[in-house]
């Protein structure tokens, strides 16, 4: 290999650069590793453009690793203020008395998490953490025993049959004695690692929402900065579990989210068109008529919790941050537990090198760890929270009211469901879901062409596409049939369009240069034929202020 470190973080998100920049700080106080070589590897072209939360952001882990953030100027906004929980019908709003303390925000801060990202790796870079934007890390590297000892970049200038073009860069080995895989909510790296090795034998499988956000710029006299407001209901019906937010953040600038539970039901659900009608809801559309939209994206969100979370170490690797299932999914916040789950795995990873000895006995202090500081105990208060929305919102109320008083163990010790893929029911069973029609009217509601533009997505066209679907002929044939093609309404970015040929036969082709990486369709394809595997490095979504 012509470059190797101790170790590679794969993914510039909190979990990785926290865990780098500690792990540098950490071999700073220990003789035997001063000098030792730490990078992270990022496929954005720049440090946060790819990163997107809603988001509130408990400062309790920066405090660890960091405890005079506050002198650094951190891109944190504005604490939460005021805050509120409502009911939405069609028309109306019912106010909930009183915000769920497990779920409040109130002292939070708000903020951009591609902002605090670009802040993080600063503070990373120095303390001597180096960082490669614009690669993919595309395979692990394994030795003949199956120990991890590197990633493989994907190579560039390769056109759509894989022939290389001129200027042409071959993929590149990097060999670590450790890697750890921060790479978020499914990582395509991670669940190939998982299903290889068999890391989640003996846990229930993993459970997925899609986070669909907007940032808006709204006229000053519909400012209210450091409000959080979060609904319930309309636009989703009872039988499926989401929730949405509005947070007043900084500048006039407002979030606007639908979170969607992907274990729906109805091929018929179409998350981003849930997401306009919500904005055409008069409690938020007064918030926004007469601003303008400034960005876009979409993430999956890892929400299965304690009992979906695979064994997150092995020879040569840990597992970090959403990659891992780590989330409290009571409160959806993920940020905080990733950037403490990335410290966890600093401390482990330096005991390993000092001893020599990146093994897995070595690395499984990191399990123990983790689950012992208090990142364990939020996602054990929230261990059945997700799964017992599973048969809806009132059902899923009366459980995690349940759990509330139980301390999280609710009416059943574990709750057991399927995976998201193979919860959607066939059009043929219970009646055909049709979908209705939505119209945009291009001031507050857009079609998503639109609002991909607004994401500043942008990929090179000419390259291999990066959506791998095993069998067409089912999109074409059998899935048509079935379920009507949902691949066009899951995705959040127009990527999969079933187009009318020649012949007059509609077939699907596929825009892979509107890609958000949101990972939707390598969740949530009921006949699981699609696998999403990163592009050329550099592309993608370039999110502003998200
Ligand atoms: Fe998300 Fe898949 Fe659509 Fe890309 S193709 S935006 S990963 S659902």
């Amino acid at each position: 290999m012509h470059i190797s470190f101790d170790a590679i973080f794969v993914g510039a998100g909190p979990a990785s650069l926290a865990g780098a920049l500690m792990l540098k700080r950490l071999a700073k106080s220990n003789p035997a590793l001063s000098g030792i070589s730490v990078a992270v590897i990022e496929k954005a072209p720049n440090l946060g453009d790819q990163s997107l939360s809603g988001a509130t952001f408990d400062a309790r882990a920066l405090d660890e690793l960091l405890p005079d953030f506050r002198d650094l100027d951190p891109p944190l906004g504005p604490r939460v203020r005021h805050e509120s929980l409502s009911f939405l019908t069609e028309r109306r709003r019912i106010p909930v008395p009183i915000v769920p303390p497990p779920m409040s925000n109130r002292g939070k801060y708000l903020m951009s998490l591609a902002e605090f990202v670009k802040w993080l790796g600063r503070q990373a870079e120095r303390e001597g953490v180096e960082i490669f934007t614009g690669e993919a890390a595309d395979e692990l590297i394994f030795d003949s025993r199956g120990a991890v000892i590197g990633v493989r970049l994907k190579g560039k200038g390769f056109d759509k049959e894989g022939r290389p073009k001129q200027n042409a860069l071959p993929p590149t080995d990097v060999g670590a004695r450790v890697v750890v895989l921060g790479e978020g909510a499914r990582g395509h790296l991670t669940k190939r690692l998982v299903a290889a090795k068999g890391l989640d034998a003996g846990c229930t499988p993993q459970g997925y929402a899609v986070g669909l956000k907007e940032l808006w710029e709204v006229r000053e006299d519909r400012f209210h900065k450091g409000t959080v407001i979060n609904t319930m209901g309309w636009p989703l019906a009872l039988d499926t579990f989401g929730g949405s937010f509005i947070y007043h953040v900084r500048d006039r600038l407002v979030a606007v989210g639908l979170v969607v539970g992907l274990d729906y039901r109805r091929g018929s659900i179409h998350p981003f068109e849930l997401l306009q009608r919500l904005k055409e809801h008069p409690y938020v559309s007064r918030t926004l008529e007469g601003g303008r939209l400034v960005s876009y994206g979409a993430k999956t969100i890892a929400e299965g919790g304690w009992f979906a979370m695979p064994r997150p170490y092995g020879d040569g690797f840990i597992i970090a941050g959403e990659a891992a299932g780590i989330l409290d999914a009571m409160k959806l916040k993920g940020i905080d537990l990733a950037m403490k789950s990335g410290m966890c795995a600093a401390e482990t990873i330096c005991e390993a090198l000092a001893a020599d000895d990146p093994s897995e006995s070595m690395l499984s202090s990191y399990e123990a760890r983790l689950k012992k500081s208090w990142v364990g105990k939020a996602m054990w208060r929230a261990r059945n929270f997700h799964q017992g929305f599973h048969r809806g919102l009132i059902p899923g109320m009366i459980h995690a009211a349940l759990q509330f008083v139980t301390c999280g163990r609710g009416i059943v010790r574990r709750f057991r469901v399927a995976e998201d893929a193979l919860c959607m029911r066939k059009m043929s069973g219970r009646g055909g879901d049709s979908p209705a029609e939505f119209k945009p009217d291009n001031r507050i509601t857009f079609d998503k062409l639109t609002c991909v533009f607004a994401s500043g997505t942008k990929h090179e066209e000419d390259q291999p596409c990066h959506l791998k679907i095993e069998d067409i002929s089912i999109c074409n044939g059998i899935c048509r049939t079935e379920y009507g093609n949902p691949c066009q309404r899951f995705c959040p970015a127009n990527v999969f369009e079933m187009v009318e040929e020649a012949d007059g036969v509609k077939r699907l082709h596929l825009n892979p240069a509107n890609c958000l990486h949101c990972k939707t369709c390598d969740v949530k394809d009921p006949y699981r034929i699609v696998t999403w595997t990163p592009p050329e490095g550099g592309g993608g979504p370039n999110y502003k202020g998200m």
